[in-house]
């Protein structure tokens, strides 16, 4: 298939009717979703069809990728807001935290502590949502859920990050309802209004279920190659 066939804003359309619907069905409001475009892979000629199609949020799962085509972007539409989907190395925090609005794959101390204080060389805040490991998959990224609550209170308390919500990624092989029902869970619990679960196959389930930020990439561009 050539993925370049599809017309992203005609995808959107689509795509956004059914968002419409599962907030419908799940008694919220279309406005307390956000959709992320996910833009990994794409280029730059398909990103500027997806920002004529009116989109602004993008998330990006390589911190060299997007730096290399985001920034050029960035100067023609200053509302753009770019969150890291993707695992993020500490020797990259520096970057990462002069490029995005939001991490949502913080996982672990030493990311936490490097991100903390490249906010505070740069003198820039940003958000992090803090990544779950939900399916203890031990090839993903990812806080364990055991370890979760404890992590969750020392970003906030002790590192000072600017803590939203929480991200997961459910297993492929398994329903990602239970999956998203834990993270709400556990983001209730902690007082954490943002939640980035869902992406173009379980989207609609996510937002039953309560996704703040559903992160969509083929509904949007097509395959990847
Ligand atoms: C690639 C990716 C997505 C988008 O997945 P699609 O199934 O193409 O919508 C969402 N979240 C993360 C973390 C990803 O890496």
């Amino acid at each position: 298939m050539n993925t370049a066939s599809i017309a992203i804003a005609d995808a959107l359309a689509t795509l956004e009717a059914e968002i419409a619907a599962a907030a419908a069905v799940a008694g919220r409001p279309r406005a307390a979703i956000t959709l992320t475009a996910v833009s990994k892979t794409q280029p730059v000629a398909r990103l500027e069809e997806a920002l004529a199609a009116g989109l602004r949020t993008f998330g990006e799962n390589r911190v060299q990728e997007a730096e290399a085509r985001w920034p050029a972007l960035r100067s023609h539409h200053s509302d753009l807001h770019l969150r890291l989907i993707g695992p993020l190395q500490t020797n990259k925090a520096a970057d990462a935290v002069a490029l995005f609005d939001v991490i949502e794959t913080v996982d672990r101390d030493r990311l936490a502590i490097a991100i903390a204080k490249e906010q505070q060389r740069q003198g820039r805040q940003i958000g992090c949502l803090i990544q779950v490991n939900t399916g203890e998959e031990p090839q993903k990224a990812g806080i364990l859920p055991a370890e979760a609550d404890a992590f969750i209170d020392r970003c906030r308390g002790e590192h000072g990050l600017t803590i939203r919500g929480l991200m997961c990624i459910p297993p492929a092989d398994q329903p990602a309802a239970p999956h998203f029902a834990f993270l709400a869970e556990m983001a209730r619990r902690h007082g954490l209004p943002e939640l980035s679960m869902g992406m173009s196959a379980d989207f609609a389930t996510a937002i039953r279920l309560g996704a703040t930020h559903i992160r969509i990439g083929s509904a949007l561009f097509g395959a990847r190659g």
